[in-house]
């Protein structure tokens, strides 16, 4: 599979699908872990994602694509998880940017170089139950393919990863002033990475090129 910027589209479109179906669900998991609001935070912003590539006349790279979404997700979501989103969409953005044919080599560095913005932003290393967590997964799940995982692969590496964040202590974030209480919890914003990488997986199956 090429990643293209139809694909980008339809990606970012499912999530703001799941967001809007899953905001309760996230809303509860960082009510019991945090302050209550990642559930609105993705949901609002995947939305104005959602509007404004859907509005737009010109036809975007996929570059384009990570880079918007980037600005309208640090601007109109007021969490940590807003800014650390972002991060990782601009660091794809410039992985992707003046190449024209996005495989999976590309990918995984984009992937790896997501990964790399969000432990500097974070301050936060893989185990800390963060979001992290399920972006490191994909990352080791694209290292070890040779080719773009299957859609199955995709969205069980990421649901296994989320599962994972409930046996780890929160260290980061609102999380952490729960301390050993946070045992035993999923982490919101693990949650909301699941389904975006749930969502790719969505248009992995679309995707009949290979
Ligand atoms: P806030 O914590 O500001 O209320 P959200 O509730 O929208 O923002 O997002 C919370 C999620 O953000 C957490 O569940 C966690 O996954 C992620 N997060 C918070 N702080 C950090 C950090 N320092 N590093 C990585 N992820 C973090
Ligand atoms: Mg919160």
């Amino acid at each position: 599979m090429n990643f293209t910027a139809s694909d980008a589209i339809s990606w970012l479109n499912t999530m703001n699908e799941n967001m809007k179906m899953q905001q309760n669900h996230l809303t509860n998991l960082d009510r019991t872990i945090g302050d209550g609001d990642h559930g609105m935070n993705m949901a609002k912003g995947f939305k104005a994602v959602a509007e404004k590539l859907n509005s737009a006349a010109e036809l975007y790279s996929v570059a384009d694509i990570m880079k918007k979404s980037a600005i309208i997700l640090m601007t109109t979501v007021g969490g940590a998880s807003g800014i650390l989103y972002a991060t990782a969409f601009l660091r794809m953005a410039a992985t992707f940017q003046d190449i024209n044919v996005i495989d999976h080599t590309v990918f995984t560095k984009a992937l790896q170089r997501a990964v790399d913005g969000l432990k500097l932003r974070g301050n936060v290393q893989y185990g800390e139950k963060t979001l992290l967590d399920v972006w490191v997964a994909m990352m080791q799940l694209f290292e070890k393919s040779a080719i773009f995982p299957t859609a199955v692969m995709i969205e069980q590496t990421a649901r296994t990863a989320m599962e994972g964040t409930k046996v780890s202590v929160a260290t980061k974030g609102k999380a952490a002033l729960y301390q050993e209480a946070s045992l035993g919890h999923i982490d919101p914003g693990a949650a909301s990475t699941y389904y975006l990488f749930a969502s790719l997986a969505e248009t992995r199956k679309e995707n009949v090129n290979e």
